[in-house]
């Protein structure tokens, strides 16, 4: 049986690797997207991925957008929340559409594709719901109170629904990956990230978006059916925890 993924934010950066990962691993994949239509387009034409444009933030559009891909390809047995943004800036200067966006597109957008793919889940007995975290979610970031706190939020509501889903075959688990060398941060100085951002990571590098991408396959996988409710840490040793 083909099993089918749908991956937020999959177009691009570290999702776009995950799509990749679970394609080559023989799942029917859909990526979504927000805007950038022509990332997406030139994503599809390499990939052969499907791709959906919805904001994963607005619930009515979210179930529009899975009714989609659902007709695309069948009903979702695979779900990767990991579509996200950030709106850095310190707390006392912070304005409420900041604090509301970064809310809204990293957490609001993970009870609303969660709660709008797990009946059919539990109808299945099978499901799995892998939510992208990051370390920052983890430890606190100076200027990143609204993404820690959507950060650190999923995992709480990962943890819950990993309870209320584990008799019915469904696994609920977060990847927190650390510094990966997607485009934003590869676009950081090179004298910068050897100052800076190397020395926090003891492996001594920046992670790869594939190596989150294997990851996230594994935890999809059936051989991952004992993991559940997990936090897994991909940040080079830069925090354990
Ligand atoms: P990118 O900015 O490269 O890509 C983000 C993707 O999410 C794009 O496909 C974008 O669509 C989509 N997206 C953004 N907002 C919405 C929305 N409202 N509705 C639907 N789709 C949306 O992200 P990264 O690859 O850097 O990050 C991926 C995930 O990993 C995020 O959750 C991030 O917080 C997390 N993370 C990243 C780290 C890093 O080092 N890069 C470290 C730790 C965690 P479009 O192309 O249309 O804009």
């Amino acid at each position: 049986m083909t099993r089918v993924a749908l991956v937020t934010g999959g177009t691009r950066g570290i999702g776009a690797a995950i799509s990749v990962g679970l394609k080559e691993a023989g799942y029917k994949v859909a990526a979504s997207f927000a805007g950038n239509e022509e990332a997406a387009r030139a994503f599809e034409s390499k990939t052969g991925i499907p791709v959906f444009r919805w904001d994963v933030g607005d619930f009515e559009a979210c179930r529009q957008g899975i009714a989609a891909v659902e007709n695309a390809l069948g009903p979702v047995d695979v779900l990767v929340n990991n579509a996200g943004i950030t709106r850095d800036t310190t707390l006392h200067k912070m304005t409420a559409e900041q604090w509301q966006s970064v809310i809204r597109t990293n957490l609001d957008s993970v009870f609303n594709l969660s709660r709008l793919v797990i009946e059919g889940m539990r109808a299945r007995s099978f499901g799995r719901i892998i939510t992208i975290s990051s370390i920052n979610g983890q430890k606190g970031q100076f200027g990143q109170s609204n993404y820690a706190a959507a950060k650190a939020g999923v995992v709480g509501f990962s943890k819950s629904l990993a309870q209320e889903n584990a008799a019915k075959g469904i696994t609920v688990n977060v990847v927190a990956p650390g510094y990966i060398g997607t485009e934003m941060v590869r676009a950081v100085p090179e004298d910068v990230l050897k100052a800076k951002i190397l020395p926090q990571i003891p492996v001594g590098r920046l992670g790869e978006p594939e190596e989150v991408a294997r990851c996230v396959t594994f935890l999809a996988s059936e051989d991952a059916g004992f993991i559940t409710g997990s936090t897994i840490t991909i940040n080079g040793g830069q925090y354990m925890c």
